[in-house]
């Protein structure tokens, strides 16, 4: 919560102080930090897995977790892996063998 607030305080500073040349990208410091941890950056809404960004916040869940599917991407991970199967990645996520 802390960093999420310290994050909208700082807005108006950092864009009285940009210039137009200044360039898009810009540095998140939470995510230097998440993609270090395998985290989820709540100011950028976006999270990393092994180094690559993940932009479904239930998927990087699943993806960092033990398992679990993801409705709105219709797909699943278990043990950090993709699956296809919602049966796997369900059982996955409870940390049961999948009984189908
Ligand atoms: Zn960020
Ligand atoms: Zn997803
Ligand atoms: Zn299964």
């Amino acid at each position: 919560m802390r960093v999420v607030l310290s994050v909208v305080l700082a807005l108006p500073l950092a864009f009285a102080a940009c210039k137009s040349s200044e360039p898009v990208a810009k540095k998140c410091e939470g995510c230097d930090k998440m993609k270090a941890s395998n985290g989820w950056c709540d100011g950028c809404s976006k999270g990393f897995a092994d180094g690559k960004e993940v932009k479904c916040k239930s998927c990087h869940a699943a993806m960092t977790g033990a398992g679990g599917w993801c409705e709105s991407c219709n797909k699943g991970y278990m043990a950090g892996k993709e699956t296809t199967h919602k049966c796997c990645a369900e059982a996955a996520a409870k940390g049961v063998p999948c009984p189908t």
